[in-house]
This record gives C-alpha cells, sequence and structure tokens, in this order.
C-alpha cells in the first residue's frame, strides 16, 4: 500500500495527515487499516513502539465512528498515564477536520470530577488507564456496554504491571459482539492467553520478527568492572555531545543516585521514578519532550508509556531482570524510522546475559570500547569548532557592544583569541581526561593472549623490599591504587630486602614511572626505574652495582631466599 489515498480514508482524515506530514502509511498501518476497514475479526498485532501503531488502530476506527450517536464507540485502554494522554492528544490530531468527534482521556493522579463531567457531555471515543477506568465503571459514570471497538494497547506491558485483574474486571463490561485489537510489543504467554480468553480465533499480524528487537536499532555493549559503570556511561555521554537518551536502572535508589552524580557533574540529566508527584514527573517529561533535557535517568516503571521521537540512545546502566523489559527499553530509540542505538554497560558475570538477549531479539550485540580521553577530547573539540562554526549570530543586538569587544581584544592575535575561546569550553575536559585509565575489561580472548606471552614486558627495579614492608601482594596493591595504571598486566616479581623487580606491560612504561615516582609508601619516598634488559636475578654483576652503598648491601643467602619464597609466575591480573 504506497498511499493513505488508496487505503480510502475518509477527506478529514486525509487532510489531517497531511497536516501532520504522514505520507505513506508505515508497515503496521498498511497491514492494519485495511483490516479494520473490511473485516469485523479480531487482530493481535504484534509491534514496537515507534512503528505507527497509534494511527493504524485509529484511523480506520475515526473513519467509521458514527459521530451522531452519544455513545462511546471505541474504547482504548492503555498501561500508562503517559501513553494515554499522547494516544488521546494523536487522535486530536487525526480528528482536527472530524470536528464532531469527541474523545475523553481519563486517567490516574488528576481530577475524576472533570473527567466525569467530559464523559457526561459525551464522548466517542474513551482513551483510559486500567485503574481509573475501573473506577469510572463502578461509579457508573463510563459505560462501555456498547462499544464496537475496543483496543489493549501494549497489552504486555499491561500484564507486566498487575493489571490481569483491572483487565479482566473491564472486558467483562463490554458487548459479546465487538472487534476487539490487541497490540503488543512482545508475545509472552500471558498474551496469548488473554488472545485466548477475550477474543475471537484472531488473526495475527505481526511487523518485524515476533519478540524481536526494533529494526533501526543497533545494539552495542560496554565490558566494564562493576565500579567503573558510571564513569564508562559519563565517557558514552561525552563522546556524543548531542545525545538524547534514557538511561535505565534498576531500582529508584540507583535511579536518583546516577541522575545526582550526572547532574552533579554538569551534565543536563534528570531523574524519572516512582518517589516523583505527578506534577514533578510532569515537569521531567515536558523537558525531555521539549528536547531541554538531554539525559532521562529512568526506571523500567517510571519510563512505562514515554514515547518520545528522535531519542539517540538508549543506555542499560543495568540490565533488567526480566529479558522482556529488554525489548521495551531499546524500542524506546530507532522510532519512526530514525537510527537508534542501545547500550548495555555490563560487568563480566553479565557476559551470558548479552548472549540470550542475543538469541530474543534475534540480533548481535557488537563489542564497544570505552573511548579513551583522546578520542573524547578530539570529538568534543571538534564539536565545539562545529558549534563556533555555525552559530547564529545575533548581529543586529550585538553591534553597540562590538565596539568595546575589538578594543578589549585589540592586542591579542587572532591565534590566541581562538585558542582562549576554545579553552573556555574545553578546558574542564581536557583537564578531566588527562591521564585518564582505561575502563575496558579484556573480554577472556584478550587474557589467553596475555597469558600465551603476547605482552612485552619491561622489568622496573623498586626502591622497597621485605625490610620496608613491601611483598608481592602489596605492591600490586600500590600499582593498583593509581587509576591509570590499574589494570596492566604485572609479570614477574623479585622482592629482594631492600629493593625489588617487577615486570608490567612495556606499554604502560611511563604511566609507571609518572604514577609511581616520589609517591610515598611508608614514609618512604618511591623511585621506580626501568631496567635496561631484564637482568637474570643470578646476575651478579648487575646485582653489585645496584646494590651500589654498603648500608644498601644484603646477604647474598637471604636475599636469594626471599628471592625463591616470592618469584611469581607471569600472571595477567584482569
Ligand atoms: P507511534 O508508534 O504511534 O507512537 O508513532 C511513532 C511516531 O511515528 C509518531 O511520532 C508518529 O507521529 C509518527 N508516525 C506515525 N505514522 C506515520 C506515518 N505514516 N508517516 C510519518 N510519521 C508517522
Amino acid at each position: 500500500m504506497e498511499t493513505f489515498e488508496e487505503l480510502e480514508l475518509k477527506e478529514e482524515v486525509l487532510k489531517a495527515l497531511k497536516d501532520l506530514g504522514f505520507e505513506k502509511p508505515t508497515p503496521i498501518q498498511a497491514k492494519t487499516i485495511p483490516h479494520l476497514l473490511t473485516s469485523e475479526n479480531d487482530l493481535v498485532a504484534l509491534a514496537q513502539t515507534g512503528t505507527g501503531k497509534t494511527a493504524a488502530f485509529s484511523l480506520p476506527i475515526i473513519n467509521q465512528v458514527d459521530s451522531n450517536a452519544k455513545n462511546v464507540q471505541a474504547f482504548i485502554l492503555s498501561p500508562t498515564r503517559e501513553l494515554c494522554l499522547q494516544i488521546a492528544e494523536d487522535i486530536k490530531d487525526f480528528t482536527k477536520y472530524s470536528k464532531k468527534i469527541k474523545t475523553t482521556a481519563v486517567y490516574g493522579g488528576a481530577n475524576i470530577d472533570s473527567q466525569i463531567r467530559q464523559l457526561k457531555a459525551g464522548s466517542h471515543i474513551v482513551v483510559g488507564t486500567p485503574g481509573r477506568v475501573c473506577d469510572l465503571i463502578r461509579r457508573k459514570r463510563l459505560d462501555l456496554s456498547h462499544i464496537q471497538w475496543v483496543i489493549l494497547d501494549e497489552a504486555d506491558e499491561m500484564l507486566s504491571m498487575g493489571f490481569k485483574d483491572e483487565l479482566d474486571f473491564i472486558l467483562e463490561q463490554t458487548p459479546q459482539e465487538k472487534q476487539t485489537l490487541l497490540f503488543s510489543a512482545t508475545m509472552p504467554k500471558d498474551i496469548a492467553r488473554i488472545a485466548k480468553k477475550y477474543m475471537n480465533t484472531p488473526e495475527e499480524i505481526a511487523v518485524g520478527e515476533k519478540n524481536s528487537g526494533a529494526k533501526n536499532v543497533s545494539h552495542v555493549y560496554y565490558l566494564v568492572q562493576s565500579r567503573d559503570k558510571y564513569q564508562a556511561l559519563k565517557r558514552i555521554a561525552d563522546i556524543n555531545p548531542n545525545i538524547y537518551s534514557i538511561v535505565f536502572c534498576r531500582t529508584r535508589r540507583e535511579t536518583k543516585e546516577i541522575a545526582d552524580k550526572l547532574i552533579t557533574d554538569g551534565y543536563n540529566a534528570d531523574a524519572l521514578h516512582g518517589d516523583l508527584s505527578q506534577a514533578q514527573r510532569d515537569v521531567v517529561m515536558h523537558r525531555l519532550r521539549s528536547k531541554h533535557l538531554q539525559i532521562l535517568v529512568a526506571t523500567d516503571v517510571a519510563a512505562r508509556g514515554i514515547d518520545v521521537d528522535d531519542l539517540t540512545h538508549v543506555i542499560n546502566y543495568s540490565l533488567p531482570d526480566q529479558m522482556e523489559a529488554y525489548i521495551h527499553r531499546s524500542g524506546r530509540t530507532g522510532r519512526a524510522g530514525k537510527k537508534g542505538t542501545s547500550i548495555a554497560i555490563i560487568h563480566s558475570r553479565e557476559k551470558n546475559r548479552i548472549r540470550i538477549l542475543e538469541k530474543k531479539i534475534g540480533k548481535s550485540f557488537e563489542k564497544g570500547e570505552v573511548p579513551n580521553g583522546k578520542e573524547i577530547c578530539n570529538i568534543r573539540l571538534m564539536n565545539i569548532i562545529d558549534n563556533l562554526q555555525n552559530v547564529e549570530v545575533d548581529e543586529k543586538n550585538m553591534e553597540e557592544f562590538m565596539p568595546a569587544i575589538y578594543e578589549k581584544l585589540d592586542n591579542i592575535s587572532k591565534e590566541d583569541i581562538i585558542k582562549n575561546f576554545v579553552a573556555v569550553e574545553f578546558n574542564r575536559i581536557l583537564r578531566y581526561y588527562r591521564n585518564a585509565p582505561d575502563l575496558n575489561l579484556a573480554t577472556s580472548k584478550d587474557q589467553r593472549q596475555k597469558r600465551r606471552g603476547e605482552i612485552e614486558y619491561t622489568r622496573f627495579h623498586i626502591n622497597l623490599g621485605s625490610k620496608t614492608n613491601l611483598n608481592p601482594q602489596r605492591l600490586m596493591g600500590l600499582i593498583n591504587e593509581h587509576p591509570s595504571i590499574r589494570k596492566i598486566a604485572i609479570g614477574q616479581i623479585e622482592i629482594f630486602k631492600k629493593f625489588s623487580f617487577f615486570d608490567t606491560d612495556s606499554e604502560y612504561k611511563e604511566k609507571i614511572i609518572q604514577a609511581l615516582n616520589g609517591s610515598d609508601f611508608e614514609g618512604i619516598t618511591i623511585a621506580v626505574e626501568p631496567v635496561k634488559s631484564p637482568p637474570k636475578t643470578s646476575d651478579k654483576k648487575y646485582h653489585k652495582k645496584r646494590r651500589g652503598s654498603g648500608s644498601q648491601r644484603a646477604s647474598k643467602g637471604r636475599e636469594r631466599n626471599s628471592r625463591d619464597k616470592f618469584k611469581k609466575k607471569p600472571r595477567n591480573r584482569y
């Protein structure tokens, strides 16, 4: 189906679609609209959010509603207030030129009396959330006994939110003779059961694969230590200066904590969780929708029903307990034909969960490398330059200030002005990422490589030994304390009485010197230096030279003892 005209929708509906800029039906619309216009059979439609399903069920209903009748003819049940409001808004847009069709949204957390008044005034289409709908039915303010269409939107969400009893109650109030449509992103067993219990041999249509992730979404995971997850999140945000994202956390506490940290660290972030009042939630959602908020940190429950277009990333700060939830999370990006990325920040024990998810969504995850400081600085710098190039200059209003500005900058060269302007924006990030450690956790493949001895080691001499309480564990602890060298491979360690040797990955030679030299170990100022060629510990000439002063000389026998005791096989430290 190429155009909406071919679907034989009424002129006033086509006009509204034109105003909205809808040129041709999305796949779910091309399948659902003809079905609803020509058949009375029930329908189960498997579609993600963002595929255009609101128009898919609304347009054929709007086309067929009898606006002269007074009763409710179509009833749409939505799991959340946000989705309910959004559906009602969309329907109002679609009925822009069908003025006689009245739509009412009924949802919790808002004054019930005004909703009752609207219902009393007459509504052809009612969109509601389960709790409020049950309440209105019990108060005899909402009569569903004559409806022609029931739409269960995001039915899987409805069940996972525990609305099974409400669903049963509501559906019992509807007449036998009606057309039921069930929309769901996934097809868990419970949905199949609902379809069997309440629907009349429904036809089934699917857009994309059953239980699959959205087509336009690519999936990436970053493997880091648990304690580095927040740093990794920041780097992901930093390397994407125009990020527009929802970060999913598992608990309210985690949500608050991560949002607070991001705000403190200067990010444009906010939190959405169950402890917020409805008014607070509305403020946050308004900021997100109007793109005044870049990063929303949310729990699954709080983010239900949030359908915001153009999100660039969905970030799983913590993977959800239920794999189904991952599909919902990732479906919030890549909407309306746009590309999106769903990111999972995981630690090593969660790698098997990625494999399970891959099976579930039928797509592979790409392993992402957490960007290093230099990469981030490059991207941010270029972003600043782009902004500088593309900024709209308000010539008229700036005119009066310019002479004073030119006068002040008169003595500075063009190059210096550019440098200073960039530095104003860039210094913070440059300072932050100087010496930033690598956060990527080695995979077992990397580890195997290291075990196979594919690392080139540099041997260091350190002015600490067993007499100054150094042992291999403490030496490793000493290295671990420094973020810039925390995860590097350590080879052989030899502890002598007054000095020691250790081998580390040559790549980190300079960083070892920078990090350890001059730092303190129990009151002793540490001095490390690379040893030119790794000496054999029996190299008498070398040791004689190194031992130098009499006070440093140790008994050969004892040196050997300690050497044997602490000699360690090369190992890697991941
Ligand atoms: P939905 O899945 O109904 O939430 O729709 C997702 C987004 O796609 C919304 O912003 C709709 O306005 C938009 N949309 C729906 N159908 C079309 C269409 N045929 N052409 C262009 N945009 C559409």
